[in-house]
């Protein structure tokens, strides 16, 4: 590989300072993957600025020098997005972490993007608020990853994903230019919306204005077992068939189970294949009757036991059961790989059936916990890669879940984003039209090509010629 130049890392340090450039083996190797470690590639300097200014400066050196550059929050993502695929300069927004201004009658918040996405719903919590957007890993991942992922959570079902509840954002753009998105009504593009997904190809986020909700008067968690995770699949059809939007539905099958009970030492009940995950939310009239016609609904559908969580400390815990999961599967599995697909609600018995049967052949365990509500699948493929064949045969069953995604009408991504690791299949999903609108759009943002190269669009040249900008860069 070849290393940074003294000539780069002084312009790096001289914009943020000696101190927060790195380019030791040890800096280096710890921004070489994300939260797989399946697409490791290693940058050449990392950089830690305090401000968007800062930030300007070192993507305006980067763009002086025609090396690439990719932002980085709290490096959870699951489809190699931060890494730097063509080496260049990590941009690491960690210590942008302040909460800028929070604007309560106005249920808005100001942040940095390193700001933690738990620590936002904490900060505004003695006044009745919350930040609805929270992905399983928020207590480390940045409100910064989740705009660029555009991610969910168990409580997106019914509260929207990021791109609902973001108002306004700070970008510096690929030539290192500062602007700012949406913040107030303003007519012409909704480049706000464009920006929330765009996994920083786009520019980099330097502040957010989030939207934040009030508390709901009640809530009320129930945890179903099941027999089998065909039945709690055939429930989650019904719960959603029959017009209730609960505010979470989540499923945890068998493996999971295991590995909860391995690790924590969670107890669950005998003889459970899976579990669902229900909560209601609202005011206090109609709460009762709606966690009600849940667990009716879980029953009719076979359900072994329904149990309500009768107070907060019961509530947390199992909410800390499900958030606690993917951490679990290390107690079972030396390594895991998480996919993401997602597919219309009505499919989940067959494409849980579909999963198993690309385990069975390949000869890997799955384990399964995800989004139900939202069609949002997450098998878990438990490996070891320290074993090759694994790794190959791990790749493989990925891309054959996420094909029979696509075949039963679904999509690549729910939430992780394309990143590296799904930019080939993207070709199954779009025309070669649809391509080469997102490589036109993208070039107009970036035309030298140098913000998070080689991500979401594919580059075998496949169905679509993206253009070769968007491929290379020297450092
Ligand atoms: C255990 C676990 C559970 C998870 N659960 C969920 C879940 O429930 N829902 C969900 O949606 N995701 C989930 N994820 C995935 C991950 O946490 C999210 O994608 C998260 O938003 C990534 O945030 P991050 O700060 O770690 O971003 P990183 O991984 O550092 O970066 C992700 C992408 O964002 C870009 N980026 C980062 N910061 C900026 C910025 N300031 N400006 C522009 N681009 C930027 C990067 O270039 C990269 O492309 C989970 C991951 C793990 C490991």
């Amino acid at each position: 590989m070849t290393r940074a130049d003294g000539d780069l890392l002084g312009s790096l340090a001289a914009v943020v300072g000696p101190q927060n450039v790195g380019a030791d083996a040890a800096s280096l190797r710890v921004h070489e993957n994300d939260g797989s470690t399946l697409h490791p590639a290693r940058p050449h300097a990392v950089v830690w600025p305090s401000t968007a200014e800062e930030v300007a400066a070192v993507v305006r050196t980067c763009a002086a020098r025609g090396t690439p550059f990719v932002a980085r929050g709290a490096g959870t993502g699951l489809s190699g997005g931060a890494m730097a695929l063509e080496g260049g300069v990590v941009i690491a927004l960690n210590r942008m972490n302040a909460i800028l201004g929070i604007d309560a009658p106005n249920l808005r918040a100001r942040v940095q993007p390193g700001v933690t996405n738990l620590s936002v719903s904490r900060a505004v919590a003695p006044l009745g608020l919350y930040y609805a957007p929270d992905p399983s890993s928020q207590a480390v991942c940045t409100v910064g990853g989740n705009v660029a992922h555009n991610s969910g959570g168990p409580h997106t079902l019914k509260h929207g994903v990021t791109v609902n509840h973001v108002l306004g954002l700070q970008l510096v753009l690929p030539d290192g230019d500062l602007v700012e998105l949406g913040g107030a009504e303003r007519p012409g593009y909704d480049l706000l919306a464009l920006l929330c997904g765009s996994e920083g190809t786009l520019g980099i986020v330097t502040a957010i204005t989030v939207r934040l909700l009030r508390r709901p008067a009640g809530v009320r968690t129930l945890l179903a077992a099941f027999e089998t995770p065909q039945q709690a699949s055939l429930a989650v059809a019904e719960v959603i068939a029959s017009g209730t939007v609960p505010a979470a539905l989540e499923m945890m099958d068998s493996v999971v189970v295991e590995a909860l009970t391995a690790a924590f030492g969670f107890t669950f009940p005998e003889g459970a294949g899976a579990l669902l995950l229900l909560e209601a939310d609202g005011p206090l009239p109609g709460l009762d009757e709606e966690a009600d016609a849940l667990a009716a609904t879980c029953r009719r559908c076979g359900a072994l036991s329904v149990r309500l969580a009768t107070d907060e400390t019961e509530r947390a815990e199992v909410w800390k059961a499900r958030k606690r999961a993917f951490g679990a599967l290390g107690r079972i599995a030396r390594n895991y790989y998480t996919q993401d697909g997602v597919i219309p609600r009505t499919r989940l018995p067959e494409m849980l059936q579909r999963v198993a049967d690309i385990g069975a052949s390949a000869g890997l365990r799955i384990a399964n916990v995800f989004h139900a509500g939202d069609g949002n699948l997450h098998p878990c493929i438990l490996f070891d890669d320290r074993d090759a064949d694994q790794r190959r045969a791990v790749l493989a069953a990925g891309a054959e879940i996420l094909r029979a995604c696509v075949d039963l009408g679904g999509s690549l991504s729910g939430e992780h984003g394309v990143g590296v690791e799904k930019r080939e299949a993207m070709a199954r999903l779009f025309t070669p039209s649809d391509l080469a609108a997102m490589a036109a759009l993208r070039a107009a943002f970036d035309p030298a090509g140098l913000c998070n190269p080689g991500k979401i669009l594919p580059t075998g040249g496949g169905c679509v010629e993206v253009p070769p900008r968007h491929r290379q860069a020297a450092l």
